[in-house]
């Protein structure tokens, strides 16, 4: 039997301790007001997505219980209770409100996984400021793009990333008008011009701060994700998500009070935020950062001396973890482990059942993406699972298959049918804009249907099963990658006319960004331009973004109103059918 077509049945001891018990039973039962109700909020029907990450906490007497456990690189480890947590993000609403930075101001992190960049996260919340999160592999131009829509007020970085990839760029940024330095080795005696020493600053300021008594709408953080065309999107999030971030914690992630929860991924990207900081606190519990990146052994030390019990992964991790075996992680000892979950990609049918060789659990594939601000479709504790499908909508959450007729939509009913996936607008989470682009928002609403942009369909018994993008953005290593923003770079090297990027598939990463481009008249293709078309786009924009593959073609297939046919540029490159090339520049 093939891993499509086996299910994983859930044992009923796993049933009982689980939060979500009976699908069916607790979705008929949910509302997201009680689900609200489970939250404290603030005097006054106000609402702060830090009070009820940290200092509920420690109003509730858990102030002594661990928050965060930060695993340096180097195996330095550092503790933070909830109360010192509290303390160090008053700190920092405290130097922001200094700053005069107040309610509604953009600060953004460009931070390696280290306590400041949690503690900056949660501090500008309760100062009702807006927090982004930059990925650190990112080069200038990225954060250039981000901050500048952003109109990023502070910038929290390091020396090393400061020097290299902010201050090349500071001069376009006039909104920016603090940058605070958090120390790193690579810290020289003398800090660089207009910029602060962020420790210095947390010294000075006071570990009492009153969390500013933010409305449910207003904006706390936004998160840039891409598109196919155009500059990044900045996906707006409110302070009411963190309903959303509790009842996902809650049901989809099976958080109990005593667990111990590693979620992996970067807070550059959304998951790192809402599950990597976020969900977990509002839980009162313990989560695990390790500031270094993937290596199975590593990982596989960290789940088993940390007593880790929930862990949320991605699936290029657990590709890269199979490649070593099972017996790998089961060397070293007994693990604590009772849920593990995985997010970003499509997590193949043998995954989900590695992860039982290898740890006698399932991984659980669940669905979201930025613009939904947490999980929405997931396979739960007790419910058993179909390995390949991405499982079940949240309770609260409507999902269908919907089909696009003229400027409307239908849904589709009949199973096992290919659509595109939509969810019916309205739960907490959901994103309330792209930061001055209200025509592209406008533009993923049909009526009460929010349009994912992913392909799927829906089994007899409600499973979704993920299909693939209805565009052409690209997934590598679970991150997006807008294809425009790589074009747009490539576009700057004086040798290249026309460039079009494409995400090849790849067995671990499951895209790898590949880009096609024609040369301008006295150029030719070789080996050491091809180099140095690499390394120029690797500078610009950092290695998570950078093309790995670049080929040169005399001229690049353009449709009659001369858009690059990236499909198409796809289709040739993986000798697929061309489909319909009647739009291609040059066909009668
Ligand atoms: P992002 O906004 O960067 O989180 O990316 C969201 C996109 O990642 C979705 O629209 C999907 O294309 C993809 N994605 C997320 N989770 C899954 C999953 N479980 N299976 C397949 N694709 C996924």
């Amino acid at each position: 039997m093939t891993a499509r077509h086996v299910t994983v049945h859930k044992p009923p001891e796993v049933a009982a301790r689980a939060n979500l018990r009976d699908y069916e039973v607790t979705r008929a039962a949910f509302t997201w007001a009680s689900a609200r109700a489970e939250l404290d909020g603030l005097p006054g029907g106000a609402l702060n997505i830090a009070h009820e990450a940290v200092d509920r906490h420690v109003a509730h007497g858990r102030g002594e219980h661990l928050a965060l456990r930060w695993l340096g690189k180097g195996g330095e480890v550092r503790d933070l209770t909830y109360r010192a947590l509290s303390e160090e993000t008053n700190r920092f609403a405290g130097v922001l409100r200094a700053l005069g930075v107040g309610r509604g101001d953009r600060v953004f992190a460009l931070l390696p996984r280290v306590p400041a960049l949690y503690v900056a996260c949660l501090g500008t919340l309760k100062n009702g400021s807006v927090f982004s999160p930059l990925f650190s592999a990112f080069g200038p131009e990225p954060i250039a793009a981000r901050v500048g829509l952003g109109e990023g007020r502070v910038l929290v970085t390091t020396e090393a990333l400061y020097r290299k990839k902010v201050a090349p760029i500071r001069h376009t940024l006039p909104s920016l008008e603090h940058v605070l330095l958090v120390a790193d080795a690579s810290a020289g005696a003398e800090r660089p011009a207009g910029t602060r020493d962020y420790e210095a600053e947390m010294r000075a300021a006071s570990a009492s701060f009153e969390v500013v008594a933010t409305s449910p709408s207003d904006m706390a953080l936004l998160h840039f994700t891409s598109g196919t065309t155009g500059k990044p999107k900045g996906a707006i999030h409110v302070h009411e998500a963190v309903v959303a971030h509790h009842a996902t914690g809650k049901l989809a992630l099976d958080l109990h009070p005593d667990d111990v929860f590693w979620c992996t991924a970067d807070p550059g990207w959304v998951t790192g935020t809402s599950y990597g900081i976020l969900s977990p606190l509002t839980h009162g519990i313990t989560s695990i950062i390790d500031e270094a990146d993937f290596d199975a052994e590593r990982w596989y030390a960290i789940l088993r001396d940390q007593r880790v019990t929930v862990w949320y992964t991605a699936p290029t991790a657990v590709r890269m973890m199979m490649r070593s075996g099972a017996a790998a992680a089961r060397a070293g000892g007994a693990h604590a482990l009772r849920f593990i979950a995985s997010v970003g990609e499509p997590l193949n049918p043998e995954a989900v059942l590695w992860g039982l060789e290898a740890f006698d659990l399932p991984i659980h594939d669940n669905w979201w993406q930025t613009e939904t601000g947490g999980i929405m479709i997931a396979n739960y504790a007790a419910m058993d699972v179909r390995p390949g499908s991405m499982g079940r909508p949240l309770p609260g959450v409507d999902a269908a298959i919907v089909r696009r007729v003229g400027s409307g939509v239908e849904v589709v009913t009949s199973p096992d049918t290919e659509g595109e996936l939509a969810l019916r607008r309205g739960w907490p989470s959901m994103f309330r804009g792209y930061l001055h682009d209200d025509e592209r928002y406008a533009k993923c609403f049909v009526g009460e249907w929010y349009l994912t942009g992913d392909l799927a369909r829906r089994d007899a018994d409600g499973y979704y099963w993920f299909i693939g993008r209805a565009d052409d953005v690209i997934k590598s290593a679970g991150h997006l990658i807008g294809p425009f923003e790589v074009e747009s770079a490539l576009l700057e090297h004086p040798a290249v006319a026309e460039a079009g990027v494409i995400g090849k598939p790849d067995p671990v990463a499951m895209e790898v960004v590949k880009a096609f481009v024609s040369l301008k008249p006295g150029h030719a293709p070789s080996e050491s331009l091809r180099r140095e078309l690499l390394g120029f786009a690797r500078t610009r924009l950092g290695p998570a973004v950078a093309p790995k593959e670049i080929a040169f073609l005399p001229s690049l297939p353009r449709t009659r109103s001369g858009k690059i046919m990236r499909r198409l540029l796809k289709a040739r490159e993986l000798g697929l059918p061309e489909g319909d090339t009647s739009m291609l520049e040059g066909a009668s």
